[in-house]
């Protein structure tokens, strides 16, 4: 098939690889154009605009920063939907708040072309793997459509309803992931201040009924203060922050949720904006 891929970040360049490894004709772009030059030599086309590669493509993903970047790709002149139109479909795969997802919606279907939001749960790792999480909402006839394309970057998919319901069990995750990590940076610190060595605390939890591979993943690190980024602590906040968000929307309380959005404005204060999401564990070590 005829494959558009937006945005060749961390989690855009592994799955714009499985799709070509799969033996897709893909073009791709990218705001920094530099980052196209490694997919040429592989083999992908270059498209000069969002639009452009719409307009020649059957179904283009994008995988995008944030809301900005989300709007930003689609909805301007050079943007997705200018290139859109019936027979187009446009699938965004980045992590944004249901009001952007229904806003990138509302200008992609208006041209007749169909929507699926489908951000994904997973990291770098499961990027390059084929090993993501699709949550999705939206146009459920393009859901069945992409579903052998989602299984190619993916392990499993779940269709939620309309959109907005995708990027809000997204944010409810990742929400809940970041307090999970922030908990372990604060019990590593506490260990340590109490002649813990954090190695045995690490191995406690792993035999436990909290063993988690996220644990197990980045524990280490916490452990050496070393953070390689697979998923940027930038990103992270964004996540808490709109999560927040929803919850006010909602009048649902989020107190450990919201401390633990303090917790990440202060480890980007600190100049960990693109550490590893992992590195709230300096913030927070007092
Ligand atoms: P990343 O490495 O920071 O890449 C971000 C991408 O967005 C880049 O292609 C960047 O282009 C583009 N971009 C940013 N602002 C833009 C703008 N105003 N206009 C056009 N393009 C813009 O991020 P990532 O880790 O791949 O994450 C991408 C999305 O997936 C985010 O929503 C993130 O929350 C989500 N996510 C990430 C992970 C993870 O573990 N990394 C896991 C699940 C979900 P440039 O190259 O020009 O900067």
């Amino acid at each position: 098939m005829k494959i558009g891929f937006l945005g060749l970040g961390i989690m855009g360049c592994g799955m714009a690889r499985n799709l070509m490894k799969a033996g897709h004709e893909v073009t791709v772009w990218n705001r920094t154009a530099a980052k196209c030059t490694a997919f040429a030599k592989e083999g992908a086309r270059v498209g000069a605009t969002p639009r452009e590669v719409v307009a020649a493509n059957e179904v283009t993903f994008a995988m995008l920063a944030d809301p900005a970047a989300a709007r930003a790709v689609c909805l301007g002149p050079d943007g997705a939907a200018a290139g859109a139109a019936a027979g187009h479909d446009y699938v965004d795969v980045s992590t944004v708040d249901a009001a952007t997802a229904q806003a990138v919606a509302a200008a992609v279907t208006a041209t007749g072309a169909r929507f699926l939001e489908a951000p994904v749960s997973g990291t770098k790792k499961p990027a390059e793997d084929g090993t993501l999480i699709f949550l999705t909402g939206g146009d459920a006839a393009l859901y069945e459509k992409v579903g052998p394309l989602l299984d190619v970057m993916g392990k499993k998919r779940v269709f939620l309803g309309a959109v907005g319901q995708g990027a809000r069990m997204k944010l409810v995750v990742n929400m809940i992931m970041g307090t999970m990590i922030t908990a372990l940076g604060e019990g590593i610190a506490l260990a340590s201040k109490s002649g813990l060595e954090g190695a045995a605390l690490l191995d406690v939890l792993a035999a436990g009924a909290m063993a988690c591979p996220m644990f197990a993943g980045k524990g280490p690190g916490i452990l050496a203060d070393s953070f390689p980024t697979a998923f940027p602590l930038k990103h992270q906040q964004k996540d808490l922050r709109l999560a927040v968000a929803l919850g006010d929307e909602l009048h649902q309380p989020l107190a450990v949720a919201a401390a633990v959005n303090e917790a990440y404005k202060r480890a980007i204060a600190m100049g960990l904006a693109d550490a590893d999401m992992s590195a709230v564990a300096r913030a927070v070590r007092g």
